[in-house]
């Protein structure tokens, strides 16, 4: 009983006390108090920092108008990308485009199968996010596949690839000197719009010194092509046709480093070449097997897939066309 008064009692006690401290704090909050002091250093931390900020935003308004390129000590990668105009296109450039967003260091170099550059990839590029350049060239006639024939008849992206190396020609020699290191250690790709790209691929390939190979993904009716690898050299290439051809790879099989490419000017694909001769065309004058630098844990890992898209189907699109009731041309594909 007198435990249980005593607990009560001071209970009541400590209620009291808070009660009396809140209170206190209360009038405390309430009061004038002469604080122009206080006041004075509130102001100028105010403005200091107002003028900090302010600092801070012009500059980055500065270095995104300016579009400064980050210092970085990693090479450049230029990915040569050859696009033509068809249903599918916008879709094959966004999810490359969202790729290479994820990529360190990587300027895309797009060339338009065209007679000038689109709005399409204009539009699509100035909202990547990424460094670009956007070329055009369009395929001559007699050298492009007519409707009908069947997809090995010529090559394709060929001229487009060359417009690509020669935009990297011009810009290497106009900076040389000036950017000599960078320019030098870049390396160049050439990434078909239809393929799929692990990211861990350019990592691969970005210290390429001449030549950097490895294995291509659902390709020449195969589950992979690969360069084989003995005691660290490429000693032949696992293919299911003509594997004597001098470099039987595919496009997205290779990267070649920017030296390569500016010491070799006359080095491009023949867009009269062969079937399957379209890579050889190229390589065959700037490097040997021996030489070529096996990437992709010595080309057993797959980080590229030839993934071909399919033509989508319009049938219903072109029966409603007939009847006026086609979908609105207006909107962008
Ligand atoms: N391409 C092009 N013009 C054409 C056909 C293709 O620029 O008339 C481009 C296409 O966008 C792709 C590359 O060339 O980036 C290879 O074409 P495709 O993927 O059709 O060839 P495949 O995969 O059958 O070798
Ligand atoms: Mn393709």
């Amino acid at each position: 009983m007198r435990l249980k008064l005593k607990l009560k009692t001071v209970f009541v006690l400590y209620f009291m006390v808070s009660l009396l401290g809140l209170v206190y704090a209360l009038m405390q909050l309430g009061q004038r108090c002469d604080c122009t002091e206080h006041d004075i250093i509130k102001d100028r931390t105010i403005s200091r920092l107002r003028g900090d900020l302010q600092k801070l935003q012009e500059e980055v308004k500065r270095s995104d108008t300016t579009k400064a390129p980050k210092k970085t000590h990693l090479p450049t990668i230029y990915v040569i990308t050859p696009t033509y105009a068809r249903l599918v296109q916008k879709a094959e450039l966004m999810r490359l485009s969202q790729t290479f967003l994820h990529v360190p260091q990587l300027h895309w170099v797009v060339v338009e199968d065209a007679d000038q550059p689109t709005a399409l990839v204009r539009n699509l590029l100035a909202e990547s996010g990424l460094t670009y350049t956007q070329l055009h060239i369009l395929t001559p006639k007699d050298r492009k596949l007519q409707e009908g024939d069947p997809s090995w008849l010529k090559p394709r992206g060929a001229e487009q690839r060359n417009e690509g190396l020669r935009w990297l020609r011009e810009m290497g020699s106009a900076s040389r000197g000036q950017h000599g290191a960078a320019v030098e250690n870049a390396v160049v790709y050439f990434a078909d719009d239809d393929n799929t790209y692990s990211l861990k691929l350019f990592e691969e390939m970005r210290y390429t010194q001449g030549v950097s190979v490895w294995p291509v993904g659902l390709v020449g009716g195969m589950r992979f092509e690969s360069p084989v690898v003995d005691g660290g050299k490429v000693i032949r290439f696992h293919t299911g046709w003509r594997p004597n051809r001098p470099f039987p790879i595919d496009m997205a099989g290779f990267a070649v480093s920017l030296h390569l490419v500016l010491t070799n000017p006359d080095a491009v694909f023949d867009g009269d070449a062969q079937m399957g001769f379209l890579e050889s065309s190229f390589l065959q004058g700037i490097i040997t097997m021996e030489e070529l630098e096996p990437k992709a844990d010595m080309c057993t890992k797959i980080l590229v897939w030839h993934t071909r898209t399919e033509k989508p189907k319009m049938k219903r699109e072109d029966a409603l066309q007939k009847q006026g009731l086609g979908s609105d041309p207006n909107v962008e594909v």
